[in-house]
């Protein structure tokens, strides 16, 4: 075999499955189709470190989001990645919404959060004097972190244990051997075939199609984008609140609805939105005509807010495994053992929690069997 372990992508879950897997491993090779690595997801999202509240009892999404947040600050802390546990604070506008807040503050508790405190509308207010609500819950385990300063170090982490990485290189045929798999690479003028003992997809919103190409997908592997813009809030308004602030989440976690993100220099992003891309066209321009639309949902608990402290600011693309009206969907990190595809994994759907989930996801994948030379 030529490599040992061949990852697909280099975004936050490549880079640190590559970080966590050369630690024990020789012979890592990570594959990116793009010049550097995290220029999709990973580089275009709220950069929170969830506290895992959401996401049903016994989800991948609800424990690796609960053991990566701890994960990732501990790591954030040691390899001194900029990051800030500012704390979040979840708001009710009204009775109906002060119901869906217990049921998010109980499922909580059921996921092992256990520092999330209700507030009345009064105390909440003495937290953040600018926003409005009738009730809250404060999350203090819930930051922001540097996302680029992270995917450095685990690039870093990875080449100093030896691993191999190649840019510009993208993989456009994987087949399967007596042992093992070949994998063929396109470059610029180039395309080269090799072969690996393990391959792992974390091809981001490409892994439906490497399972495609690996013939390991299957029906429930579908992939569906998911569009999120931002506006960026200027003219001085985004030093009027200290906390993210969110409000209740839709039906479904289809999204988390337009919330209120810092970033480590205090600047505000409001967003992102959730647009059903039928398409799967992948397009990161911000529709300004948009504005009016966040603008109006944010001022419901921001009145401090005018529409024209609004510009359009950077968008991302989710790729989830629900379309519109389907229930909640969970990760999918699965050796392919049982289709005769041993040490090949996939990890499909990784949408948000992911970036929180990352060392945690690289944990869960270095228990699996890995197939080596
Ligand atoms: C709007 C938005 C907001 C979010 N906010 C948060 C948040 O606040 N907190 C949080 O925890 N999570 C958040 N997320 C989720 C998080 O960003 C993702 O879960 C995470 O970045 C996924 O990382 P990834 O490595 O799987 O994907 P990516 O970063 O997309 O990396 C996949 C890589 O694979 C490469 N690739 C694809 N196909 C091929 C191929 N054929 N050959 C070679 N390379 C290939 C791509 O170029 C890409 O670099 C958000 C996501 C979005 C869209």
């Amino acid at each position: 075999m030529d490599t040992n372990i061949t990852i697909i992508g280099a975004g936050v879950i490549g880079l640190a499955i590559a970080a966590k897997l050369s630690e024990k491993f020789p012979d890592v090779f990570v594959l990116e189709k793009h010049e550097k690595f995290g220029q999709e997801t990973s580089s275009r999202n709220s950069e929170v470190i969830h506290s895992g509240i959401y996401y049903p009892v016994n989800s991948l999404k609800a424990s690796l989001c609960v053991e990566g947040n701890k994960m990732l600050y501990d790591y954030c802390l040691k390899n001194d990645i900029n990051h800030k546990k500012c704390g979040k604070l979840m708001v009710a506008l009204n009775r109906i919404e002060e119901e869906i807040l217990l049921k998010v503050f109980k499922q909580s508790r059921i996921n092992g959060v256990l520092d999330g405190v209700l507030l009345s509308g009064t105390e909440a207010l003495k937290m953040e004097p600018n926003i409005y609500c009738t009730a809250a819950i404060f999350f203090p385990s819930t930051g922001i972190v540097d996302s680029h300063g992270l995917m450095k170090q685990l690039e870093s982490d990875a080449k100093i244990n030896q691993a191999t990485f190649a840019y510009n290189s993208e993989v456009v045929a994987i087949e399967k051997l007596d042992l093992g798999y070949s994998i063929t690479v396109k470059e610029a003028n180039a395309t080269y075939s090799f072969t690996a003992n393990t391959v792992i997809n974390a091809a981001g919103l490409g892994t439906d199609a490497i399972a495609k190409l690996s013939g390991t997908f299957e029906p429930s592997y579908q992939l569906y984008f998911w569009k999120g813009s931002y506006f960026a809030v200027g003219n001085g308004k985004n030093k009027m609140i200290d906390h993210l602030i969110y409000p209740v989440p839709h039906e479904n976690i289809t999204g988390l609805g337009v919330h209120a993100t810092l970033d480590l220099n205090h600047g505000m992003k409001l967003g992102p939105d959730a647009t059903f891309l039928e398409n799967r066209l992948i397009d990161y321009s911000v529709d300004k005509a948009k504005r009016t639309g966040f603008y109006n949902a944010a001022m419901k608990y921001l009145p401090f807010l005018d529409e024209d402290d609004l510009h359009a600011d950077q968008a991302g693309i989710r790729p989830k495994l629900q379309k519109p009206g389907d229930p909640f969907r969970d990760f999918i990190i699965k050796d392919e053992q049982a289709k005769a595809m041993p040490g090949f994994i996939n990890l499909i759907g990784i949408e948000s929690p992911g970036l929180t989930s990352c060392l945690s996801i690289a944990k869960m994948v270095s228990r699996f069997h890995i197939f080596e030379k």
